[in-house]
């Protein structure tokens, strides 16, 4: 592991004499506020050194140069609300926040794109392209708190995917400070493009390892105006799975399906308090959203859906309204009424293997000590699971989590899946990345890590030990 230096008054100096004293924090109880971000397991916190808020582009390439100069690591943070550990500063240093580069840019609604700084909030982008009739199609639960560089440096995906692709299908180009401190522009605004390496979609899910995002081009799509979001219940998760291939076959091009286990509909329930959930004691739900330019075209498409959810053994089919989906966009959150701590993963497997696999993590599940919960976007073969803590010890938990996820992983590869399908690896899932991705395919990544970040300055301790 590579020694760092501390960050020291020479450098506090310089770093003030850049950016302006009030936005280099060192007080206790500011780098109290950085020490993790999603992560709930006081074991996985570490404080940072210094806090920095930069500006400008130019501001940011200037800490990056003096993370270089005085051999500091610099952990990048948008919003916090990485699942994977992500954000937290997990070899010290400086934790540089994005929150003031929070800007909209430009937008121009003829040629459909959008111009933004790295540290807006996704919901800021989405309701600006709703405002003037458009859509950004990048559509993470965690809109209202995460921001834009944070959803570009993960790939998030989201309640969209299905339909539009995950964040790097949003992306014309990138603005971009590398590990060294120079400010490059990676892609263009084309439809086409193969005019050398896709630089914009490697930096894209490299997790602020590869640079700093600090602008982007965003596309823009038609609104379709006519919306749909049918519930259908089931009884049976077998069922429940086997509606997703049919619902795609039948050409329905839905915008979301998403999935939500028995355990979640009650948590979300008391969580949101919706009295009168339906079939809050037995029920699976799966909720799908079809979206369309004409009335005529939709009601087309619910009257198939209806006829499918019913013929695939549904035991209601219902609207979706908006408290279904405010249980959906509170999974995560229900969870704390079970257990403080929690553990969240975030598997991918291919779409017509998401039914057999998720047979397999119940009936696996059934053999440990910790409740497994499940919620999925099924539509895009992405499964979140998540082990509550609840009152096991650490030693306990350890154990049977390693133990838990060993069967989980190794199921997921033999099937053709990967560990992360929207949340990234962080530091949390780094030992498997390690342990899971075929030896050649790693070395690419450490050789492309070392090429551009020779003194692993940005963003130690994820992903891989480079
Ligand atoms: C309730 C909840 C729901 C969620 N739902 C979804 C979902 O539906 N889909 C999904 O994909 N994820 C989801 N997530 C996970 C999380 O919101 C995403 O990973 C999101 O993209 C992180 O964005 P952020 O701004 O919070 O980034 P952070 O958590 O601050 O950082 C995440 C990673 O990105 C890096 N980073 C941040 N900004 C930049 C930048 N400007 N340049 C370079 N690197 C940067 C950080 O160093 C870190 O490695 C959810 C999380 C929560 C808590």
């Amino acid at each position: 592991m590579k020694e760092y230096a501390s960050v020291n008054k020479e450098m506090l100096a310089e770093l003030e004499a850049v950016l302006g004293a009030e936005y280099v924090l060192t007080a206790a109880d500011k780098l109290e506020q950085y020490k993790t971000d999603e992560e709930t397991d006081p074991r996985m916190f570490h404080l940072p050194e210094a806090v920095v808020l930069p500006g400008s582009s130019e501001e940011v390439a200037a800490v990056v140069k003096l993370c270089n100069k005085y051999n500091v690591p610099v952990t990048v943070r948008g919003g916090g609300t990485s699942l994977a550990d992500g954000a937290i500063p997990v070899c010290g240093g400086i934790v540089l926040l994005m929150e003031r580069m929070n800007r909209i840019l430009e937008m121009d609604t003829t040629a459909m794109y959008m111009v933004v700084e790295a540290g807006v909030r996704t919901i800021d982008i989405q309701k600006r392209a709703n405002e003037a009739g458009f859509l950004y199609a990048g559509d993470p639960c965690s809109a209202e708190s995460c921001q834009i560089g944070g959803n570009l440096a993960t790939n998030a995906g989201g309640n969209k995917a299905v339909r539009y692709g995950v964040t790097r299908n949003q992306v014309y180009s990138l603005e971009v400070v590398t590990p060294t401190g120079e400010i490059v522009e990676v892609g263009a605004r084309l439809k086409k493009c193969s005019t050398g390496y896709c630089m914009e979609q490697l930096i894209m899910g490299s997790e602020g390892t590869l640079g700093i995002i600090t602008k982007a081009t965003l596309k823009l799509q038609p609104l379709p105006p006519y919306r749909f979001d049918l519930l259908a219940v089931f009884d049976d998760p077998v069922k429940a799975l086997d509606v997703v291939p049919k619902i795609m076959q039948a050409g329905l091009n839905p915008t979301s399906i998403e999935y939500m286990d028995n355990s979640y509909v009650r948590s979300t329930a008391d969580y949101i308090e919706f009295k009168g959930a339906p079939h809050y004691e037995d029920g699976i739900y799966v909720i799908i959203t079809v979206e369309t330019f004409t009335e005529d075209e939709l009601d087309l498409k619910m009257e198939k859906l209806d006829e499918l959810c019913e013929a695939a053994g549904a035991i209601d089919v219902l609207e979706a309204d908006d408290r279904i989906w405010s249980m959906r966009r509170n999974c995560q959150e229900s969870v704390r009424l079970i257990s403080l701590v929690s553990l969240t993963d975030d598997v991918v497997v291919p779409v017509d293997k998401i039914a057999e696999t998720i047979k397999y993590i119940m009936q696996v599940g059934e053999k440990y000590p910790f409740p497994v919960k499940i919620n999925a976007h099924i539509g895009d073969g992405n499964l979140h699971i998540v082990l509550c803590k609840c009152d096991l010890t650490d030693e306990e938990w350890e154990k049977n989590v390693a133990a838990f996820h060993n069967e989980v992983y190794s199921y997921a590869y033999s099937q053709g899946g990967r560990l992360a399908g929207e949340h990234g690896i962080g530091a949390k899932k780094l030992a498997y990345m390690e342990a899971y991705t075929p030896a050649g395919e790693l070395e690419l990544m450490r050789k492309i890590k070392l090429a551009w970040d020779p003194q692993l300055i940005l963003n130690p301790g994820k992903i891989f030990n480079a």
